[in-house]
């Protein structure tokens, strides 16, 4: 009987057709309840290690938590599962996702290809992580294609992509990269961190591997540290299960745990975001103070239309840039109440920040340097109308 109940019928990747939406499946997929207690929230397996009966009796499948942990394979199984893919991987951050998926595609020699418009510090990854291994990187605009056709080379291994952008907001088109990159025998990597995949779902469009930073809209509240990959390919998926057991940046169970409980509102929490995003957007475009808005839900953003197609709305991240340049932006900034100065995106709770010495400061006088006067906002889900005082109170005071 409770062998029977304990079959969730939403533990199954959306490759398997689950013929439920995503946001039941979003509370329940990989969420199997407690068969001692009928506890319908999981326990968090706060355990190093699992006892045997007699060596190699493996009671559950566990063995080691570096190798595995209930709470983890809850979280891996939802997070594929709402990407559509039928391999997932937690880590301890998303940097560390992306470096062991780099560990696992490149050699040296090898060469990436990645946008212009990345978060800073996937781009010092391989810059400065990877780079002392004889692995190159250049950086492109990813909507101009012949560009990216320009930039593949014999030993390009990868092409990596930020859609949207950050922060930046470019939209690039991910079902025409892939059949690029493809015809190229080049893998196809979409970090999916801004959009959730409550509003894309790269993998979808032909993608090989979704990279998500679970800190931000998954986990949904400021309060842990996570990264994931996603993928389909069998031969990629071994690898990457072996670099997750063999070096070992493993999201923790708790993290896990409050990663999982933070997917549950992802989707309320993204149709509030955009909402209030795309209000923001629209009571600062045309103000005397900006320059521009950056926000891919406004009709004049030249990858609008491109959004429209390939996501299910347009999330909650919008930046702007001040006319009065750099030393305005930095004190619009500092001049908020509602949107907080700090790190980070992506939770109920609006931030901004201040990119070209923040985020982006590791990528000062490289190709990917953003412009001083580039403020960016992550829009929470507070009142949209105090969130929009704010902003317009902060461009009066300067
Ligand atoms: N990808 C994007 C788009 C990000 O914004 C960030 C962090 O800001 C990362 C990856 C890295 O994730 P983490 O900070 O969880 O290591």
């Amino acid at each position: 009987m409770i062998a029977q109940s304990r079959k969730n019928p939403l533990s199954q990747n959306s490759q398997q057709s689950s013929p439920f939406d995503f946001a039941t499946r979003a509370i329940r997929s990989g969420q199997d309840f407690d068969p001692s207690t009928g506890s319908v929230i999981p326990p968090i397996y706060q355990t190093s290690t699992f006892v045997q009966d007699g060596i190699g009796g493996f009671r559950g499948g566990y063995e080691y938590a570096r190798g595995g942990n209930p709470t983890r394979t809850s979280l891996e199984t939802l997070i594929a599962d709402l990407e559509g893919g039928r391999h997932g991987y937690s880590f301890a951050s998303g940097l560390a996702a992306e470096d062991v998926l780099l560990r696992a595609v490149l050699s040296p020699g090898d060469h990436v290809v990645m946008s212009n418009d990345v978060y800073g510090g996937t781009h010092r990854l391989v810059d400065r992580v990877f780079a002392p291994w004889g692995v190159s990187v250049d950086t492109v605009e990813m909507s101009d294609l012949d560009a990216v056709r320009a930039a593949i080379t014999p030993a390009t291994r990868v092409l990596w992509v930020e859609t949207p952008s950050n922060p930046l907001m470019k939209i690039t088109d991910i079902a025409a990269l892939v059949e690029l990159g493809h015809a190229a025998g080049v893998l196809v990597v979409v970090d999916n961190t801004f959009a959730s995949p409550y509003l894309q779902n790269p993998l979808s469009l032909g993608a090989d591997v979704v990279v998500h930073s679970t800190t931000k809209y998954l986990g949904g509240h400021s309060d842990v540290l996570g990264g994931a990959l996603v993928l389909n390919d069998e031969e990629l998926a071994e690898k990457v299960g072996f670099l997750q057991f063999a070096v070992g940046p493993v999201s923790g169970p708790m993290d896990a745990w409050l990663t999982v409980r933070g997917i549950k509102t992802l989707a309320v929490r993204m149709e509030r975001h955009s909402a209030n995003a795309q209000a923001l957007a629209e009571a600062l475009v045309g103000h005397p103070a900006l320059e521009r808005v950056y926000y891919p839900g406004l009709p004049e953003h030249p990858g609008h239309e491109l959004a429209a197609r390939q996501m299910r709305g347009f999330g909650g991240m919008l930046s702007v840039s001040l006319a009065g340049g750099g030393a305005v932006a930095r004190r619009f900034a500092e001049s908020m109440e509602v949107f907080q100065l700090a790190e980070s995106l992506g939770g109920v709770e609006s931030l901004v920040c201040y990119p070209s010495e923040m985020t982006h400061a590791s990528v000062r006088g490289t190709a990917l340097e953003v412009p001083e006067n580039v403020v960016r906002l992550s829009v929470g889900i507070e009142s949209s109308a105090d969130q929009i005082a704010d902003v317009l109170s902060a461009l009066d005071r300067l």
